[in-house]
């Protein structure tokens, strides 16, 4: 039986431009075959959301962080109603060379990005494809479940990544405190281990303490030496990764002239440049520039692991909870940059 009574309609949020949430009513949708209709219990706001919140969502209803539980599954689908879960943002195909191969992030026939083309987690009820759905353990919490998404999945993805140039990492740095770069930092810790020192920089100082809280060393990209203090704790020689989580071209720059020799950049925060000397700062000291976009589906099982492990030092980085209908204020606070992660939650 199912244990979730389903309404015909619910109420979902939209971004209505300047910055204002409206709340509106929609359909609650009927999943069809392979198809699980999600009660959102808990969906994290994202900076990728950003366009949203400034110049208006439409019709859609955002939100692609999210935890909740199955309302309704639809003809041929395994997972049962009442089973708590969390929803990969991209509906990968399966069959293509990329997905076979497990690289569901690189997908050559991608049927959505939850919460941009199609509906996502800031309504009551979302539809989804049951290929996306992760199921996670019954006893963690939901705003907890959201951590496997962009924190957990985007930070350990772009880490399996700069392993394939380095797998020796010893030394790292990280260009943004944002969530993004909180999750590289948290990921790194958990992954590569706890001594490795892990240079973050920016110029938000709410952020910078939380790195600190985290374990990263704070480096305030306006006022401090990056290059004094990596020195003065011996590494002259530069660092062996640098993860770019700002999207600011200089930010970018700054790691290219910190990295040592076979040294990997990665780049995780999307927009600007990266400009590099051949010669001198790529064939020279043999570096590697990566791209890392998301996650793999297939990484959510590792990290859910990592999470049984270390939920506690992780759920750090969510410092803010607000009920689903403060939105508004949620967005307010997460767009202002005086938080980590915020989620809200029904
Ligand atoms: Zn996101
Ligand atoms: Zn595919």
């Amino acid at each position: 039986m199912n244990p979730i009574t389903i309404p015909d309609q619910m109420v979902s949020s939209v971004f209505a431009g300047s910055g204002r949430v409206a709340f509106v009513t929609k359909d609650v949708p009927k999943p069809g075959p392979g198809q699980l209709l999600i009660l959102t219990k808990a969906n994290a706001l994202c900076g990728s959301d950003k366009g949203f919140y400034l110049n208006g969502s439409g019709e859609r209803t955002p939100g692609h962080e999210i935890a909740g539980i199955v309302a309704d599954a639809g003809p041929d689908t395994k997972a049962k109603p009442g089973t708590h879960g969390v929803v990969f943002l991209m509906d990968f195909c399966g069959s293509c060379r990329s997905c076979k191969l497990g690289y569901t992030n690189q997908c050559f026939n991608k049927r959505a990005d939850m919460g941009f083309s199609h509906d996502g987690g800031y309504g009551e009820y979302v539809l989804i494809n049951e290929n996306i759905f992760f199921a996670i353990d019954a006893d963690l919490s939901f705003s907890d479940a959201t951590l496997l998404l962009d924190i957990m999945g985007t930070g350990g993805h772009s880490i399996r990544r700069a392993l394939l140039a380095r797998p020796d990492i010893e030394s790292v740095l990280i260009a943004g405190a944002g969530p993004i770069g909180l999750g590289i930092l948290g990921m790194v810790k958990i992954m590569l281990g706890q001594d490795i020192p892990v240079y973050v920089t920016d110029m938000n100082e709410y952020r910078l303490a939380l790195a600190a809280q985290l374990g990263g060393i704070p480096v305030h990209a306006g006022t401090e030496d990056l290059a004094a203090r990596l020195a003065a704790d011996g590494l002259t020689d530069g660092v062996d990764a640098a993860f770019d989580s700002s999207g600011q071209t200089a930010a970018r720059q700054a790691c290219v002239q910190r990295l040592g020799k076979r040294g990997v950049l990665v780049c995780v925060g999307h927009g600007g440049d990266v400009s590099l000397r051949v010669s001198e700062e790529l064939i020279g000291p043999e570096r590697t520039v990566l791209g890392s976009e998301y996650f793999t589906y297939r990484e959510l099982e590792a990290n859910a692991e990592y999470l049984r492990q270390h939920r506690e030092y992780l759920s750090q980085i969510i410092t803010h909870r607000f009920p689903a209908s403060q939105l508004q204020e949620a967005s307010d606070l997460f767009f202002g940059g005086q938080c980590g992660k915020v989620v809200v939650e029904r």
